[in-house]
C-alpha cells in the first residue's frame, strides 16, 4: 500500500511491468523507474461567491528528473486523486523520452467540477492552486500545461499569479498560454492536429482512403474538436459519431463538425446539438467505423468492449484510453486493429509546448507554420520508430513506443549514476 494506490496507477503500473518484462529491466531498477520522484498535495480554500468557502485538494507529482525538468499538464475533474495524477506523470514520462523532448513526466490538478463553478470561482481556484505550487515549480523545475476541464485562460492566471510573486514576467513557467502573452501559435490545436496527422500517415501505410472512410471521435474539447474538424475539414474522412460528457450522437451521412464546434462554444456542450441519433455511450465506442479516436477519458476501451470495437485504426487522443486487459484481447484480434498509442497519438501538445518553452526562455516566437511543421517532422520520427521496432520485434505498437521512452529515462539514469 502506498499514497498511489489507485485503479489508473495501477494500469500505468501494469503496463511498465510489461515493458519492464519485455526489457528485461533489472528488478533494483524497476522501482526506481516506476515510482514518482516527488509528490504534492496542498489544500486549497476558496471564497465562493455566496459568501461561503469551499476546500479543495489539489495535487503535482513530478515523476522523474533524470532527463530536465518535468513537464506536464493540469487537470480539474471531481475525482482526480493522487494515483491518477501520478499515473498520468509517468505516461508523460515515457511519452516526452520517446519524443526525445528535454524532460521528466509531471502532472497536477485540482479535485473540482468546472462546470459547476462560476469564472470569478475558476479564476480563484485556479490563482490559489499556483499559489501553493510555488515552491515546488519553476522555468528549470517543473513547467505546467492544460489537460482536462483547463484551458488558455487558466494558463495565464497560473502565469500571472507566478510573476507577480516573482516581481516580473516568467512566461516560460506554463505552455498553453494564450498568444497575447507568450503563447505560441498552434499550441492549442497541436494536441488535435497531431492525432490527426498520426491517423493519415496510418490511413497511408494501409492504403485506406480517406475519402472513403468514416470516423468517430470521443469527447469534443480541446483534443476531440480539433481532431474531428482536421479529420472533416482537411483529411476528407466523414466524421459520422461525436460525443462528449452529455451526449453521444451518431449520423451515417456525417455530422456537420463546424456547425458542433460552434454549438459547443454558445452553449458549453452538446446536450442540445440535434444532428443525428442519440446514441448510449457504452454502444457509441461499438459503432461501426474506420477510425476510432477516443479523446476523453481514461479507460474507455476495456475488456467489455475489446472484442466489440469494429475500427480500422483506433487512434488515442486521450492518456489511457485503453485498459491492459482490453490490450491483450486488441493483441489477439492481430492485424484487425491498428493502434496509435497515446504517448505517441497525442504528444502534439506536449511537443508544441517544448517549443513554447524554449521560445519563452529565449524570448523568441516561430510563426504558426513552423511551429506545425517541426511538429509533424518529430512525430513523423515517432511514428516510424515506433512501426520500425513493432515490426523488428512482433510486438503490439503499444510496447514498442512505452519501450523506447523506458529505454531512454533508463539509459539515461545509468549514464548520470546514483547519486550519492
Ligand atoms: P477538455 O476538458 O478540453 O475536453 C474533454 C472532453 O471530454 C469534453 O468534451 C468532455 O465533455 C468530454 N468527456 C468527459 N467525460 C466524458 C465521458 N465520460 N464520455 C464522453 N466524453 C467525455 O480536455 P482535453 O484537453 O481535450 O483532454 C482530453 C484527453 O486528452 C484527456 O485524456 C487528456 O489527458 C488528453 N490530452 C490532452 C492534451 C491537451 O493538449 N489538451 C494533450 C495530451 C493529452
Amino acid at each position: 500500500m502506498h499514497i498511489y494506490d489507485d485503479e489508473v496507477f495501477r494500469m500505468a503500473c501494469e503496463q511498465f511491468r510489461v515493458i519492464a518484462n519485455y526489457l528485461n529491466i533489472d528488478k533494483n531498477d524497476r522501482d526506481r523507474l516506476m515510482f514518482p520522484k516527488r509528490a504534492m498535495a496542498v489544500t486549497l480554500p476558496v471564497h465562493m461567491d455566496d459568501g461561503t468557502t469551499e476546500t479543495f485538494q489539489g495535487y503535482r507529482v513530478q515523476h522523474h528528473l533524470t532527463l530536465g525538468p518535468t513537464k506536464g499538464g493540469t487537470r480539474f475533474a471531481p475525482n482526480l486523486s493522487m494515483g491518477e495524477t501520478a499515473a498520468l506523470a509517468m505516461w508523460m514520462s515515457w511519452k516526452c523520452a520517446l519524443n526525445h523532448l528535454p524532460y521528466g513526466g509531471a502532472k497536477g490538478g485540482v479535485a473540482c467540477d468546472v462546470t459547476k463553478l462560476s469564472t470569478r470561482e475558476l479564476e480563484r481556484v485556479s490563482r490559489r492552486y499556483m499559489q501553493e505550487m510555488i515552491p515546488f515549480v519553476g522555468p528549470k523545475t517543473d513547467i505546467m500545461g492544460p489537460d482536462m476541464g483547463t484551458n488558455e485562460q487558466v494558463m495565464a492566471w497560473f502565469m500571472d499569479t507566478y510573476s507577480m510573486h516573482q516581481g516580473y514576467a516568467v512566461n516560460e513557467i506554463v505552455t498553453g498560454k494564450p498568444v497575447s502573452v507568450g503563447g505560441t501559435e498552434g499550441r492549442r490545436e497541436a494536441t488535435g492536429r497531431g492525432v490527426v496527422y498520426l491517423i493519415e500517415r496510418a490511413m497511408d501505410m494501409l492504403k485506406m482512403n480517406p475519402e472513403k472512410s468514416t470516423a468517430i471521435v470521443q469527447g469534443f474539447g480541446n483534443v476531440g474538436s480539433v481532431a474531428a474538424l482536421s479529420l472533416g475539414l482537411k483529411s476528407g474522412v466523414k466524421v459520422v459519431g461525436i460525443s462528449d460528457h452529455t451526449a453521444a450522437l451518431y449520423n451515417p451521412n456525417g455530422i456537420d463538425v463546424k456547425a458542433a464546434e460552434q454549438h459547443v462554444r454558445k452553449k458549453g456542450n452538446l446536450r442540445a446539438f440535434d444532428e443525428g441519433d442519440r446514441i448510449g455511450a457504452k454502444e457509441f465506442l461499438e459503432l461501426p467505423c474506420d477510425i476510432l479516436a477516443p479523446c476523453a477519458i481514461d479507460r474507455v476501451i476495456n475488456e467489455s468492449n475489446a472484442g466489440k470495437i469494429k475500427c480500422r485504426i483506433l487512434a488515442e487522443g486521450a492518456n489511457g484510453p485503453t485498459s491492459p486487459e482490453a490490450d491483450k484481447i486488441l493483441e489477439k484480434r492481430g492485424e484487425e486493429v491498428f493502434v496509435i498509442p497515446d504517448i505517441l497519438c497525442n504528444a502534439g501538445g506536449v511537443i508544441v509546448s517544448y517549443f513554447e518553452w524554449v521560445q519563452g526562455l529565449q524570448a523568441f516566437m516561430w510563426s504558426e507554420t513552423e511551429v506545425t511543421d517541426k511538429l509533424f517532422r518529430i512525430l513523423e520520427h515517432s511514428f516510424i520508430q515506433v512501426i520500425r521496432r513493432a515490426k523488428r520485434d512482433n510486438i503490439p505498437h503499444r510496447t514498442a513506443a512505452m519501450a523506447i521512452g523506458v529505454e531512454r529515462v533508463i539509459q539515461a539514469k545509468h549514464t548520470r549514476g546514483l547519486f550519492p
